[in-house]
């Protein structure tokens, strides 16, 4: 939805495959095609109907743009997801990029597991390879009696890496274009509730070492695995030190921020890198910026929070429907606002449900 407006402005139209009936970007793209992600058919219909195609989402099989790619103009190709799509191919990827990873290693039974808990220690996180987000399909052991909780994990490919007692965790969105240039957006630092994205902070003030080394960890993956488009770079700080945890192959949740906050947004980026046409300035143009995820539980409290139309608060309705909890629904950006009060609204608004 949101990088259909910024297509929008730039002045293309857009045509969207998605198997949500109405969904958040149909309400506002030119066309849907209700289609599945993995619907060949319906897939090689969008790409008849496009100058360029374009996907923003992990779960499309990459199979599908390995094949398409051939015959249209599929600028990102297949390779951000086949990386993103299996993390232990996504760790090899980091490492032969020269970026830092945790201890980590294959399992695929509770033999590999065990052997693999005595190589790297606990505390440990067991993953499902393929499939995970937002701390779904993964479990951390801390110690040899957790392993009886893997056996659900197990029936899948998974990985185990060393647990990261992280001081904090940022991500970089990096964007890098047809014509090989390349821009980063402002990073900013993530606070997460129960595994999923609560809150992203700008200015972050980083120690200058650590965005210099979260800035290389970024390019080098773009420049090695040669990918166009805009990539989410997750990683852990501890101390000086930066570890990748993991890539999303889209513009990502900790930088919807830069709609208002930024010369360009990620969106606007992406669609330039893709199109060919010259990236645009991603400096912050306020003094502040601070993103509020908006979930299920928290919808009626956006409603009201809408409705007084504070300045410079920007709300941002996903038009999904039911409000599940845990459900994305959508997000606030408030610019120029310290986060103590942004934190009072937060409890005010959301935190009494
Ligand atoms: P992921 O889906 O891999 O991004 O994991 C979700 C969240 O779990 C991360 O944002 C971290 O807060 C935490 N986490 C995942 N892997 C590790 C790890 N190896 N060490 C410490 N925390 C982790």
């Amino acid at each position: 939805m949101m990088m259909t407006e910024a297509a929008h402005d730039l002045g293309f139209k857009v045509v969207v495959l998605d198997p949500t009936p109405n969904s958040s970007c149909g309400q506002i793209a030119e066309k849907q095609i209700i289609a599945e992600y993995g619907d060949i058919a319906q897939i090689e219909t969008l790409c008849r109907q496009s100058d360029v195609v374009t996907y923003e989402f992990e779960n499309v099989p990459y199979q599908v743009i390995e094949n398409f790619q051939k015959d249209y103009n599929i600028p990102q190709g297949f390779k951000p997801l086949y990386f993103s799509q299996h993390r232990i191919r996504e760790k090899c990827a980091a490492e032969q990029a020269g970026v830092l990873c945790g201890n980590y290693r294959a399992v695929n039974n509770r033999n590999d597991l065990e052997t693999a808990v005595r190589e790297i220690g606990f505390p440990c996180v067991l993953k499902t390879c393929s499939g995970g987000y937002d701390g779904k399909g993964q479990l951390v052991l801390k110690r040899e009696t957790d392993l009886n909780d893997a056996v659900p994990l197990l029936a899948h490919e998974c990985i185990l890496e060393k647990f990261i007692p992280f001081d904090y965790e940022i991500s970089v969105i990096v964007t890098r274009s047809i014509t090989g240039e390349m821009t980063l957006m402002p990073t900013g630092k993530n606070i997460h509730k129960d595994n999923i994205l609560f809150m992203t902070v700008h200015p972050s003030h980083l120690p200058p070492v650590v965005e210099k080394k979260a800035s290389e960890i970024a390019q080098n993956i773009m420049n090695n695995l040669d990918i166009v488009g805009t990539m989410a770079i997750e990683l852990f700080v501890v101390g000086d030190e930066v570890y990748f945890n993991e890539m999303a192959p889209r513009p990502h949740n900790s930088g919807h921020y830069s709609i208002e906050a930024c010369h360009t947004s990620q969106f606007e980026q992406h669609i330039r890198a893709i199109t060919g046409m010259p990236l645009g300035n991603t400096a912050l143009k306020c003094r502040s910026a601070i993103m509020v995820n908006v979930l299920g539980q928290h919808y009626e409290g956006m409603q009201r929070l809408k409705q007084e139309c504070r300045p410079q608060v920007y709300v941002h309705d996903y038009g999904k429907g039911e409000a599940r909890r845990n459900r994305k629904m959508g997000h606030v950006t408030f610019i120029d606002y310290d986060l103590e009060t942004v934190e009072n609204m937060v409890e005010n608004y959301f935190e009494a449900v």
